[in-house]
């Protein structure tokens, strides 16, 4: 616990009283660390995930401020305009506002495509002080003149690598260039591609940096092992391991996009269901392959990193890993989808030959050895899904390019094949997030 409340970052009394309401005890790291200096009207770049709180955090200042401006509320021109890239965060978005909001009398709306656009059209006529909005939509009914976007003075990107990832880059571009120069700007992103950093470094002046990570995982919980083997076998070693019925409901991760098709496709032709989600899926298709993963119906969900941030199931009994993410605090958010709510959950990881230096990073990370499920680090493995060396330590003497004759010593190394990022780009360096999100993506209106 600390001494900081709500009211000491200098919210308002309204806000105190609906958080308060809300059970919310204290701010959390994100809140404590933005509010105040976004209260100052300083420009906001937050390296934060769903969980960290970052809604309320960048929600609260900006209900403040518009409270106490007292300005009229202008038909079709909001004065603070929220980005998100999925129609479910945008809606979740607008909640957080209603919740938050009220005591103070502001006007919000949520705007998304997928739906019949009257009702939305309607709500902006009205006047709305606050637009939550998907890219594809409010550019629409931009160019359809029900919405005029010269009033913002609020704008706030949410989970921005999601949107670029989505293929929304030009849309965001386009709508920077429609809002007054003259404004707060508010960019939240859970991880730091490239595009994304050039992205925040173009529309924000003299932001300050809030990095969270979320709360430490309980990966004391989660059973971690490691399957040694050549990523040739990794297909036939997954289809191996789901014969046994105890893999109940389980999310295989792959780091790239066509990765998780492939994989999809290979267990469907082996007979076993599953369903794939990632960045060029339509949210339709996203929403229906976790309901239906959800349901039990389909057993597998092949996903990716990014995509996987909106999968919230409980009792998922296995995480696969079958390949390894370049970034390691992926790897615990990854693992963290099993063991929910106390129950003991496995996670199983595929290494080749050349995942070890993420092994590596991922294990300094946790700060636990891996044990090893099955192969040896530095030989070529039989994909017979059988364990050998059950519940030895992964430990680092075992990889190439260490000291100390371990396993590794035994085998050549197998020779790297080139990893590819999600949009098929290779990482120039693992351990580090390299990705290139390119504009022929297919792009959703969301
Ligand atoms: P977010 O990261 O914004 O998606 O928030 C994650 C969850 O934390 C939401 O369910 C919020 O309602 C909740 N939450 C946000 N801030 C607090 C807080 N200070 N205390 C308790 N719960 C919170």
């Amino acid at each position: 616990m600390t001494d900081t409340t709500f009211a000491s970052l200098g919210l308002a009394e309204p806000l105190c009283r609906a958080l308060s309401a809300e059970n919310y005890r204290e701010p959390t790291p994100i809140q404590a660390r933005a509010i105040p200096s976004l209260l100052d009207g300083r420009d906001l770049l937050g390296i934060a995930q769903t969980g960290t709180g970052k809604t309320a955090a960048f929600a609260l200042p900006i209900l403040q401020q518009l409270a106490g401006g007292n300005e009229p509320r202008i038909p079709r021109a909001p004065r603070a305009l929220i980005l998100a890239p999925t129609r479910e965060l945008a809606i979740q978005i607008g909640e957080a506002l209603r919740v938050y909001g009220r005591h103070l009398g502001l006007r919000h709306g949520v705007i998304y495509g997928g739906v019949g656009q009257h009702p939305q059209v309607r709500a902006l006529a009205r006047g709305l002080d606050i637009l939550v909005a998907t890219p594809g939509r409010l550019l629409d009914l931009v160019s359809q003149r029900h919405l005029r976007l010269d009033q913002v003075t609020f704008l706030v990107l949410d989970e921005a690598d999601r949107m670029l990832d989505m293929g929304f880059i030009r849309d965001v571009k386009k709508i920077v260039a429609a809002v007054p120069k003259q404004r707060q700007t508010l960019l939240f992103s859970a991880t730091m591609p490239a595009d994304v950093a050039h992205l925040a470094s173009a529309i924000l002046h003299d932001p300050v940096r809030v990095e969270v990570t979320p709360k430490a995982i309980t990966v004391e919980k989660v059973d971690q092992r490691v399957y040694f083997v050549d990523a040739a076998d990794k297909r036939k070693l997954l289809v191996a391991l789901l014969q046994d019925p105890s893999l109940a409901r389980v999310i295989v991760f792959t780091r790239t996009k066509h990765g998780a098709d492939r994989v999809t496709r290979h267990l469907d032709k082996a007979g076993i269901v599953a369903d794939a989600i990632h960045g060029d899926k339509g949210q339709g298709a996203r929403q229906r392959a976790l309901e239906s993963f959800r349901a039990g119906q389909c057993r597998v969900l092949v996903a990716t990193d990014i995509a996987a941030r909106g999968i919230d199931v409980d009792e998922v009994s296995h995480v696969i890993n079958f390949e390894l993410p370049n970034v390691p605090e992926s790897y615990v958010h990854r693992i963290g989808r099993t063991a929910r709510a106390g129950a003991a959950g496995i996670a199983l990881s595929f290494c080749d030959g050349a995942e070890r230096d993420y092994l590596r990073d991922i294990e300094k990370l946790t700060k636990r050895p891996l044990l090893v499920a099955g192969g040896q680090a530095g030989h070529s493995r039989p994909a017979a899904g059988k364990s050998s060396g059950h519940g030895k330590p992964a430990s680092s003497k075992s990889r190439p390019g260490k000291s100390g004759g371990g396993q590794a010593r035994q085998g050549k190394p197998a020779q790297a094949p080139r990893l590819a990022t999600e949009d098929g780009q290779r990482p120039s360096r693992p351990g580090r997030q390299r990705r290139r999100f390119r504009g022929q993506q297919r792009r959703r209106a969301a």
